[in-house]
């Protein structure tokens, strides 16, 4: 069951950054596409996506483990954001989908939005990497933010407790690849 941090205030008089990390199989995808379901009802939702995210789908989607997806822009530079944003109205929430993967400056934007634009920024991703290292944007993000949520999945080893790692089960060694169920886990820290 996943929680839903509703903001308290849809006004867009003031707006926030709101983030939600945690490791994979944390449903941290589907928790941005709850986020921007509801974030629709009140006005209109930008959502980004690094481009490099193409697991699921080639075309512009952010899309769940579970093949839940919705719209969104594809982009491979925080910098697009800003350019996207300009070419729009009255936006009042933005959502980026694997923050990680973006250059940490990426947080000198997510302030600009909502402290110049009152957007509510709804920032997600990675927090660790399999090594359990702090991505460096992730950071960033965190300690701007209004609201940090850490997102948990279930252990896959002991599935007794929730899961703050992912963790490497295959011999892919960059921190930049991106894959599915095949080449990572979730586990606790008991289990490691
Ligand atoms: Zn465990």
């Amino acid at each position: 069951m996943i929680r839903l941090i509703q903001p308290s205030d849809y006004t867009s008089q003031v707006g926030s950054i709101i983030c939600g990390f945690g490791p994979m199989f944390a449903s941290k995808t589907t928790w941005a596409i709850m986020q921007a379901k509801r974030e629709q009802l009140v006005g209109k939702v930008l959502i980004f996506k690094h481009g490099s995210d193409t697991r699921y789908t080639e075309c512009e989607e952010l899309m769940t483990h579970d093949k839940q997806s919705i719209q969104c822009f594809s982009i491979d530079s925080h910098e697009l954001i800003m350019d996207v944003l300009h070419r729009q109205v009255d936006v009042k929430a933005v959502i980026i989908d694997e923050c990680q993967f973006f250059h940490p400056n990426l947080a000198d934007i997510v302030e600009e939005m909502a402290d110049e634009h009152k957007i509510r920024v709804y920032c997600v991703g990675l927090d660790l990497t399999f090594d359990r290292k702090p991505w460096e944007t992730t950071q960033e993000l965190m300690s701007v933010a209004d609201e940090v949520y850490k997102l948990k999945a279930m252990c896959m080893v002991c599935k007794r407790r929730s899961a703050m790692f992912s963790k490497r089960i295959s011999s892919v060694t960059t921190k930049k690849h991106v894959s599915g169920t095949e080449d990572y886990t979730a586990v606790c820290r008991n289990c490691y």
